[in-house]
């Protein structure tokens, strides 16, 4: 009897921990953190690494990641990852500890000892485990990033998406479905409810809005996540805007180094070695201070204007109309940049003072939209019987278990499971 455990990851956004039991084995797909409304890290249920056959993980955000290193406090399982994803990890996980120390229990020796159990895993190449059988393939969603088909010892076939993104974007060539057979799909669903507009559009609009800035003598400053929406967007303009002068700064310069070192994993190498020679990389104070004066785009991180240099931008151009702060990123609720774009002010300037600067939000999404889950359940309808429906807030969740009835009908197992919860898999 196969059935899989959720440590985390149950109706929410956050922490995916799903272990996977086949009889008396045991593999564990992604262990992460989540954040509680204070910002402090909340971590998954706790598994003996002992027990372990071995563990898989998806990509490098620390919803994924972030609570991996616990389990070589006492144990040294094997770790099948990607090389991107290890070493955007250690630079998440370095800087995740800086500013959480205090609640986290392992350091980062921890983290180096799990590296030293990393098993690299390549895009479309079969490993064996234990009696698992795993492949990845690619999942659009960052650098290095993979869904995991795991075959377990007894033959029960599992698909599990982590973050996936269904469309092409400018640095990485969409999710790749393989024509595999799949008894079993673990599925995220944070956009289980919305359909992002289309891509083409937005970027359109992006691009335009650019234009119109740095035309009319302003500079434009995008705050973005340091892990992928920064580099995209770096791409975008040089596709679109190859003339401006973009600046990038914060954690993104480190993260594109690690892009750079790891081309096979992009879509276009070339478009993204260009976009990096044309980028100015913002090196210190000196350098900080000149970015602003002229037109042209600054990229930095944090993407939600909590912290980083995005926050020393915002301030220096935030009083002229000729200016503009675009969003990019997903703005969680209460976060400064959700706050801005809701009521045109920032907190610290003083709440009856608002922004003149331009101020507006772009989708550019690094998951897919519900249309997106539904074409990746339809993609193995043939086989399937177990549906997990993960990583979404309950809303998202659950109406992508409705969606998912009213494609396939009732006969398959659909579960929008909580954590703490066993499902028992029918094949
Ligand atoms: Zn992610
Ligand atoms: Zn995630």
């Amino acid at each position: 009897m196969v059935h899989v455990e959720i440590l985390g990851g149950g109706n929410e956004v956050g922490r995916a921990a799903y272990l996977v039991v086949d009889n008396n084995k045991k593999f564990l797909l992604d262990y992460g953190v989540n954040f509680d409304e204070e910002d402090h890290p909340q971590f998954p249920l706790h598994v003996r690494p002992i027990e372990l056959s071995g563990l898989a993980i998806t990509h490098a955000h620390l919803d994924h990641i972030g609570a991996a290193p616990l389990l070589y406090i006492t144990g040294k399982p094997r770790v099948f990852v990607t090389k991107p994803t290890l070493e955007i990890g250690k630079l998440l996980i370095s800087d995740f500890l800086k500013l959480n120390a205090y609640y986290i229990d392992y350091s980062i020796e921890e983290f180096e000892v799990m590296a030293s159990n990393a098993h690299f895993l390549e895009y479309g190449v079969e490993v064996e485990n234990d009696g698992f059988k795993i492949i990845v393939t690619s999942a659009g969603h960052i650098l290095g990033s993979a869904m995991i088909y795991l075959e377990t010892p007894s033959g029960h076939r599992i698909l599990y998406t982590g973050d996936v993104n269904t469309i092409q974007t400018w640095t990485l060539s969409r999710a790749e479905l393989w024509p595999l057979k799949i008894d079993t799909l673990i599925i995220e669903s944070t956009y289980g409810s919305t359909k992002h507009p289309p891509r083409h559009y937005t970027e359109k609009r992006l691009v335009d809005a650019i234009e119109e800035v740095t035309d009319s003598g302003g500079t434009v400053l995008i705050p973005a996540f340091s892990v992928g929406r920064s580099q995209e967007v770096m791409c975008l303009v040089q596709a679109e805007l190859p003339h401006l002068d973009v600046y990038l700064d914060g954690m993104s310069r480190e993260i594109t180094n690690i892009y750079l070192r790891h081309k096979s994993f992009l879509r276009d190498p070339s478009l993204f070695e260009k976009a990096v020679q044309n980028t100015f990389f913002i090196r210190g104070w000196q350098d900080r201070r000149k970015a602003w004066k002229k037109p042209g785009v600054i990229i930095s991180s944090a993407g939600m204007l909590k912290g980083g240099p995005s926050v020393y931008y915002l301030k220096k151009i935030a009083n002229e109309p000729k200016n503009a702060v675009f969003l990019v990123s997903y703005q969680a609720p209460n976060s400064p940049g959700h706050i801005i774009l809701e009521r045109g002010i920032y907190e610290e300037f003083g709440l009856d003072e608002p922004i003149k600067a331009r101020l507006e939000w772009f989708d550019l999404s690094s998951h897919a939209g519900k249309d997106g889950l539904i074409s990746i359940i339809q993609r193995y309808k043939n086989t399937l019987k177990n549906i997990i429906i993960v990583h979404g807030e309950p809303d998202s969740a659950s109406n992508l278990a409705s969606m998912a009835v009213e494609f396939l009908g009732n006969d398959i197992n659909i579960n929008v499971p909580l954590n703490g919860d066993k499902i028992e898999l029918t094949s």
